[in-house]
């Protein structure tokens, strides 16, 4: 799960990270209101949506005054903004942060992720802030500094110092760059989060060390713990479509292709999407229908995958292990009985009772394509999907 800057930047106030003093504003008049209780000369009229490269985007503009704060809010709020972690579709604007403005005199990067490569965590900095780090990572790796740490350990201070002289800070920066990155850390840790990213993490003309950008992702996995998060989540910045498979408990991701696939189990949901590809073929999303594949569960699975109008054939791949073929198969007509499905189904069944299952597709009204092995399914269904187009 991802959440807004403002939100990011809450959780970092409270854990002493030090933040411009903000407030988030929903309407021009909430922005108007934020003006004034700031009191400052400038202030930043920020776009709040879950991608970043917002300021070349347009979403992110200096105020001088409260005419400009009206002007920018007014422009910026309800526009759709396009930035290269959007996609060209844009995400419209519906909140933004209000927040005093920063005398900057540097502009640095400071993230921590987990290194899958390792196990470890890995804090990260770089003296290349502001710009996209992806770009510093593939053209001068040498510029970021990295320092790990083990899963349930701490950053420690003088890994801490170590990043800060990496930076090139002196004096007291270093001190308050320190202070920054363990507070960091704290919340990281606190929040059980997978991702931390704050670009630019900025010096100012009087030395201290702030975060002036705040992106944060959630393990999914241990929300269970945090209910304050889960509070923040914000639904119109998720893919619809996924918003509605996880009310009916289904895995679903929306994947950019035109085969669509109903699979059991996330490991064999990730090889189908494996064998669609070696097959020339591209998957419209992963789809994990779970153990028990009944009419319900495979008729919400249709309508969510039906739902993108990309998708041109679909693949059903299920291994009957603990579930029987034939009850899936059942399922399958039952849904086709309640949803009207116009384009090609390929059906690979296999394991307990898969012969009966076959049976009963075969007996069925529906025109299913019924495929003896994995490739060969692979095959029909990239084949289909090629003739709808
Ligand atoms: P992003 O483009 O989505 O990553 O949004 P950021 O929050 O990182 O803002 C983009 C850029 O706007 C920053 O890199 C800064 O250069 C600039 N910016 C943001 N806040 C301030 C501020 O308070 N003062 C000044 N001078 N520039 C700012
Ligand atoms: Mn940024």
């Amino acid at each position: 799960m991802k959440i807004h800057e403002y939100q990011g930047k809450e959780l970092f106030r409270n854990a002493g990270v030090p933040v411009p003093d903000g407030y988030p504003a929903f309407s021009v008049d909430e922005a108007l209101d934020a003006f004034q209780k700031l009191d400052a000369d400038r202030v930043v009229v920020k776009a709040q949506i879950h991608a970043g490269g917002r300021g070349k985007g347009g979403g992110v503009k200096i105020a001088n005054g409260i005419e400009e704060v009206e002007q920018h809010a007014n422009e910026i709020l309800g526009m759709n903004l396009v930035t290269h972690q959007t996609g060209p579709e844009g995400q419209k604007v519906q909140r933004l942060l209000i927040e005093t403005a920063s005398d900057i005199e540097r502009e640095l990067y400071a993230g921590i992720v987990l290194d899958r490569s390792c196990g470890k965590f890995v804090f990260m900095v770089s003296t290349e802030g502001g710009v996209e780090i992806e770009k510093v990572a593939a053209e001068t790796p040498e510029k970021i500094v990295k320092e790990w740490i083990t899963p349930n350990g701490d950053l420690k201070t003088h890994q801490a110092r170590t990043l800060a002289l990496a930076l090139e800070l002196t004096g007291t920066q270093v001190k308050n760059a320190v202070k920054t990155f363990l507070s960091l850390w704290k919340v990281f840790k606190l929040y059980d989060c997978s991702l931390m990213e704050i670009n630019p993490l900025v010096v100012t003309k009087s030395d201290e060390v702030i975060a002036l950008d705040s992106k944060i992702n959630f393990d999914d996995n241990a929300l269970f713990r945090h209910k304050d998060i889960q509070e923040m989540r914000d639904l119109a910045e998720e893919e619809p479509l996924e918003v509605e498979a996880d009310s009916y408990n289904l895995n679903y991701i929306k994947l950019d292709g035109d085969v669509g696939c109903m699979v059991n189990g996330a490991g064999l949901a990730m090889g189908t999407m494996d064998i669609i590809k070696l097959h020339g073929g591209e998957p419209a999303n992963f789809l994990d229908v779970g153990g028990i594949a009944n009419a319900e569960t495979v008729a919400h699975g249709f309508k969510i995958i039906l739902s993108d109008p990309n998708v041109k054939s679909i693949l059903i791949n299920i291994f009957g292990g603990i579930v029987r073929c034939d009850r899936v198969a059942q399922g399958v007509i039952d849904a086709l009985s309640q949803i009207e499905v116009i384009i090609p189904i390929v059906i690979r069944l296999e394991g307990t009772n898969a012969k009966a299952a076959s049976e009963l597709l075969q007996d069925s009204e529906h025109d299913f394509i019924v495929a003896g092995s994995l490739a060969h399914a692979a095959q029909l269904v990239v084949q289909a999907a090629k003739q709808e187009n």
